[in-house]
């Protein structure tokens, strides 16, 4: 603790993400892919090398924007891309979430947003899930006086995406104020609602390409919003002096959005494994709920999370178990390659016998 310190930094408890163990483990504990990236990325670092390292990136990272908003059918002014959908959302709480002012979160979501909260001095008013281990979308909406919404659809780490429809009925209820949706894990079975952006000009959608396109190493993730929204994030970033993303990022980004026929094949694969995986822990006496993410949160009837998350690490596979009180029982398992989820299962049916 440092005398120089503001009283915020103080009270920061720094995160700490799951470990990248350096022997070889079985990874299943921070939701990457388990499968390499789409094959013209390669290529694209073979050219970047030769072609581009010795130059400055562009500064306006025209080409990702251009190609991501191709993507998603929507146009480069509605696109904002950064390093990682982490920095990407610290520039959003920057831009609109106000000091001092409430911001609308689930209870139970991703830890960034209360480490982001407190670091820019805005206050959460936390909203309970509901007895299903979904967001309660309506108390989040309830509240009318100024301030954010933010949450991830589908949520972290319960795996729960509620339907277009459902959010788009909270858009309607929340005007005057921005509504952040983190859509991390969207590409694992939930609905976009990038849909949405056109029509509502409060919405900001962020997006990464750590998951679905197999580029956690890389640190790039973007937003998604009206023109006015983006301006806003740019507003931040300049203020930094710094490049949106370098350019090996925007290259090997570009290249991996242009291969929608591995993507396709990469999801549905993860899709099917985390199906399979979630039948076989029901029949180990799990609870398992239905998750639309890339990774399944489960409990045991009788073991708790804590006791089989030491005994898989004992094993050689790494899982996330979470220590407060209300997710004690929980392990959240991100979905590996079917002979990783098939180790697992031996595994835990000898933990859990
Ligand atoms: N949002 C959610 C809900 C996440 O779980 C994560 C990854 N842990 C992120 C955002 C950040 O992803 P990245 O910075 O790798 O883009």
């Amino acid at each position: 603790m440092s005398q120089y310190w503001s009283p915020a930094v103080r009270h920061l408890t720094p995160y700490v993400p799951g470990e990248q163990p350096r022997q070889r483990l079985i990874k299943l504990n921070t939701n990457e892919n388990p499968y390499p990236p789409a094959p013209g990325v390669g290529q694209a670092l073979r050219d970047y090398a030769t072609d581009h390292l010795r130059l400055y990136p562009d500064p306006t990272s025209l080409k990702l924007r251009e190609t991501l908003a191709e993507t998603f059918g929507i146009r480069p002014e509605q696109v904002f891309a950064g390093n990682g959908s982490d920095e990407v959302l610290a520039f959003a709480f920057q831009a609109f979430f106000c000091h001092g002012e409430p911001l609308d979160v689930p209870e139970i979501t991703y830890s960034f947003y209360p480490v982001y909260a407190k670091l820019y001095g805005i206050t959460l008013r936390r909203h309970p899930l509901n007895a299903r281990w979904e967001i309660d979308l309506d108390a989040l909406a309830h509240h009318s006086e100024r301030s954010g919404v933010i949450f991830a659809n589908p949520n972290a780490p319960t795996g729960h995406a509620h339907s277009l429809a459902a959010i788009e009925q909270l858009l309607q209820r929340v005007t005057d104020r921005v509504v952040l949706i983190d859509e991390a894990y969207v590409d694992f079975g939930a609905e976009s609602a990038v849909a949405l952006i056109e029509r509502y000009p409060n919405l900001l959608v962020t997006g990464t390409f750590s998951k679905s396109r197999s580029l956690a190493g890389l640190r790039l993730g973007y937003a998604l919003g009206a023109a006015e929204l983006i301006e806003g994030l740019q507003r931040v970033k300049d203020s930094f002096n710094s490049y949106p993303v370098d350019s090996l990022a925007s290259l090997v980004g570009c290249a991996a959005l242009t291969d929608k026929e591995y993507f396709e094949a990469c999801r549905e694969r993860v899709i099917t494994t985390r199906e399979r995986t979630r039948q076989r822990l029901e029949a180990l006496d799990f609870d398992v709920l239905p998750s639309q993410a890339n990774f399944l949160f489960a409990q045991h009837d009788r073991l708790s999370g804590g006791e089989i998350f030491f005994a898989l690490r004992e094993r050689g596979i790494l899982v996330r178990h979470f220590d407060t009180p209300e997710l004690g029982n929980f392990l959240r398992i991100s979905i590996g390659t079917d002979d990783e989820m098939e180790s697992l299962i031996e595994a835990l049916d000898v933990i859990c016998r």
